[in-house]
This record gives structure tokens, sequence and C-alpha cells, in this order.
């Protein structure tokens, strides 16, 4: 049976901000599934910062979204209808396929969730890429050791936030930077970080050196620019700084100036490290596992904003740069997960 999808497409290459008039929402018919095929329903969807870079037509370790043509990235949606023997009706399964309500692709690009111990949209956040992005990102990258003392940066998204919470685990001291004086209240109260200061108008190096007088260990750098310059500025021998993101830089239409101060490097030996969530892939099962026990135990706490509707996620998309979520931005599809 045909199946009825809104879809969002990007119909122009944004310049700064994007704005809603950059993407164009469209219906279309979704065929029923042939041998080896799977109708999915999405649940809940992802928006997430990597996919700007994606809206830009150049060459990326995510290839560029295609004018006209529906976008995608991480779903969670209900199998409707299966010819694949992996899969029966009400799975929930993960898949690439987000920024439309339903679809039919092959079973073997679906990914089974198996049993799930909170809900759906959860996977998306703190048990899926975003956790999964903390968990490397501080343990491997960042290579956090007890009783030393991290400074993560977008403390109240989705991926800072489980940063200090994982640090908070390892017997870290923890300090986050975040956009408003009520993220910085729930940096404190929910996440638990030690100190929190919003960055709005901030010496930041100032209060670097009043919440941690004796320097970082690790930098957890999710935003780059003026945060990054600072974090260098305060950094203890030896230090790692584990560079995730700088979603302060995604909007801009001119290279941005670089760390005037990365000399300190050599001196101090520090160490500074990029890396993308799946160089860490052969961590899948590990993350997992241990994230549903923190997240089931109440060691590890996660908060959602949530949009309804396919014809919001471009708000949504939007909202991330403008800091309208507090930690993981969904747009959920369905209501009935
Ligand atoms: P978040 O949930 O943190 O949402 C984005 C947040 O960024 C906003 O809520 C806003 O919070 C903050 N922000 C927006 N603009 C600025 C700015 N100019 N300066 C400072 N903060 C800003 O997103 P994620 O947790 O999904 O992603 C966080 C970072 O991690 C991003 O840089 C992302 O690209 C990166 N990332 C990297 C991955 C990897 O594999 N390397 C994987 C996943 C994410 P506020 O109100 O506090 O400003």
């Amino acid at each position: 049976m045909m199946t009825r999808s809104r879809e969002v497409q990007l119909q122009r290459r944004p310049v700064g901000l994007p704005t809603t008039d950059d993407f164009a929402i469209v219906e279309v018919d979704v065929a029923a599934p042939r041998d080896g095929e799977v109708m999915v329903r999405n649940v809940c969807m992802s928006v997430d910062p990597y996919m700007r870079g994606r809206m830009v037509d150049r060459k990326s370790y995510a290839p560029p979204f295609q004018l006209g043509a529906t976008m995608n990235g991480g779903a969670i949606g209900r199998v409707v209808e299966s010819r694949h023997p992996q899969f029966r009706a009400g799975d929930y399964v993960e898949s690439n396929f987000a920024w439309r309500e339903a679809f039919c692709a092959k079973g073997d690009v679906l990914a089974p969730l198996g049993k799930l111990v909170a809900p759906p949209s959860a996977y998306l956040g703190v048990l899926g890429m975003p956790g999964m992005t903390a968990y490397v990102g501080l343990l491997e990258v960042g290579a956090v050791k007890d009783g030393e003392t991290v400074f993560v940066s977008g403390a109240a998204g989705a991926v800072g936030s489980i940063v200090g919470q994982i640090a908070k685990i390892k017997g870290c001291a923890t300090i986050g930077s975040a956009g408003s004086a009520d993220k910085v209240r729930v940096v404190k109260s929910e996440f638990g970080f030690d100190h929190a200061f919003d960055y709005h108008g901030a010496d930041l190096l100032a209060e670097l050196r009043r919440a941690a007088p004796n320097g970082l260990d690790v930098y957890f750098d999710n935003v780059g620019g003026d945060h990054l310059q600072a974090a260098l500025s305060h950094m203890r021998p030896f230090g790692r700084v584990a560079l995730c993101g700088a979603i302060a830089q995604y909007n801009d239409t001119t290279p941005p100036p670089g760390p005037n101060n990365l000399t300190l490097a050599i001196g101090l030996g520090l160490t500074l490290r990029g890396f993308i969530v799946s160089h860490f892939n052969h961590l899948r099962a590990q993350f997992r596992s241990q994230m549903e026990d923190w997240v089931t135990s109440g060691r590890v706490k996660y908060r959602e904003t949530v949009m309804h509707g396919i014809e919001r996620a471009p708000a949504a998309f939007i909202g991330l740069f403008t800091g309208e979520n507090t930690g993981k931005m969904i747009v959920q599809l369905e209501n009935r997960a």
C-alpha cells in the first residue's frame, strides 16, 4: 500500500544563520516494500549542528545536501511493514532517513534498536550519537583521569551536558559554560557541574581562573573561537584539548581568526586532538551498555527540547544556533511511540 510522507528539502544554500525560507516541505508517495525492504514510519528525528556544514557545497567528512532533494540524518522509526527477515512490524529501528515522516528502504541499511530502556528519542541523544560523542571524546580523546579538572563549553547541550556528568562519574572537577542564566542553573543543579557561567559578555579567561585557580587538565571544545583561545591560556602542563565542534563558527561567511596563543601548546606539552564520533565505532556496544546502565540508575540525567511535526524541523535546526535547546533538540513526528 502507498503511504504519504512529508519531507524537508534544502531549497537554497543558507548564507550565515539559516532561515526557514532555505527549506521547503514537500509531500511524496512512498511505495510499498519489495523483497528485502522495510517500510518505516519515523517516530522522532534529530537535528544536529554538523548538518550546517552539509548545507554548504564543499567536500567534508559528510557529503553536502543536494538542492531540491530531501535531506537525511539520524531518526528513530517503527517498522510498519517488513519484507526483510530481520524486521517485524512494530520493531524500533535507527536509520539515516530523517527529515521525512515515512520511508521504504532495504533492511540492511537499518539498525534494529532491540530492547529500549528509555523513550525512543533518548536514542537520538544521551543513548545515541551525542551521548557516544561525549563518551569517546572525554574518555578516549580527552583521556581524562580521576581528580582532573575538566572544562566543557556548550555545557547545557546534548553533548556537553553528558560530558560533564561522565567527568563527575570519573571523579573530576567540572566547569561548564552556557548561553543563559537559566541554562547555567540547569548545568549546575541537574547536570551536577561544580561551576558554570554564562559566556555572554563574560571575560572567559577570568571566569576560568576563578573556577579553576590551578588550571585545566582537559578542555572539551564544542564551540571554538574565543572559548578555545581562553581555554588554551589556562591549560595545565600536558593538558588535553578534545576538539569536538566549533559551533560559534559554523555560520561564518569568512574564515574566522585562529587562536593567537597556540604556541602555548609547545612549552606545556599540550595535546590538541580533533575527532569524529564514527572514528570510534568499535566502541558502540560498550558505550550503549555503559550509558544504559548510567541512565537507568539515574547517574546520568538528560534533557530534551522537543518540537512537534515535520514542518517544525527547520525551526528546530535553526534553534541550535540561537540556543533554543537545553539538552538534545528533538523533532517528534508521531506521538503514538
Ligand atoms: P547542542 O545540543 O549543544 O546545541 C547547540 C548549542 O550550541 C546551542 O544550544 C547553543 O547553546 C550553543 N551555541 C550556538 N551558537 C553558539 C555560539 N556562537 N557560541 C557558543 N555557543 C553556541 O548541540 P550538540 O550537543 O549536538 O553539539 C555540540 C557540539 O558538538 C557542536 O559543535 C557539534 O558540531 C559537535 N559535535 C561533534 C561531533 C563529532 O563527532 N565531533 C558529534 C556531535 C556533535 P548556548 O545557549 O549555550 O549558546
